[in-house]
């Protein structure tokens, strides 16, 4: 090989390598976090992000990291066994009436009790609500007047009163 070619071919490896430090981005050994709803993947060094937006993080329906409410009431209604007898539902609301009719007489104050409670531990449940709600629910007085409690990504409200039974209401 004569001397100019080796020199060609020395330098030519040089520009080539100098070029890939250049271009690489050699600059930052890049530490990611991993990208959440809100951010996607950062550097922790230099900032740089890359790729979309993560998952949500969703614990009984809300998203732990942007507090987005997934909470489906429709099909919360399904799967608890409602019946548009004595549950109402909405885009934003959730109610069971153990005595829709308000029946006074004993007997039939209670025809859709059984399912009606049977649906409110079930909705308890699905909501991630404590599972001492219930008990104080049905242990509620009508001197009480309207009970209220906050969970997570949804407030409950009820009221007892033997004319016309225990009324839950769950919302948004
Ligand atoms: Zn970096
Ligand atoms: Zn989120």
């Amino acid at each position: 090989m004569k001397p100019k070619i080796r020199i060609f071919i020395t330098l030519a490896i040089i520009v080539t390598l100098l070029c890939c430090l250049l271009f690489s981005g050699c600059g930052c050994d890049h530490e990611w976090e991993t990208a959440t709803c809100t951010t996607p993947a950062t550097c922790k060094k230099c900032g740089k992000t890359e790729g979309g937006l993560g998952e949500h993080s969703i614990k009984n329906g809300v998203c732990l990291n942007c507090g987005k409410n997934f909470i489906d009431f429709f099909a919360i209604y399904e799967n608890c066994g409602c019946s548009d007898i004595w549950a109402e539902v909405g885009e934003d609301y959730l109610s069971v009436d153990t005595n829709p009719h308000d029946f006074s007489d004993s007997t039939l104050s209670l025809l859709w009790a059984e399912d009606a409670l049977a649906a409110i531990k079930e909705i308890n449940s699905k909501l991630g609500l404590p599972s001492y709600l219930y008990q104080e629910m049905v242990s509620t007085r009508a001197i009480d007047g309207r009970q209220t409690y906050a969970g997570s990504g949804v407030n409950v409200s009820w009221r007892f009163h033997p004319d016309s039974g225990l009324e839950v209401r769950y919302t948004k």
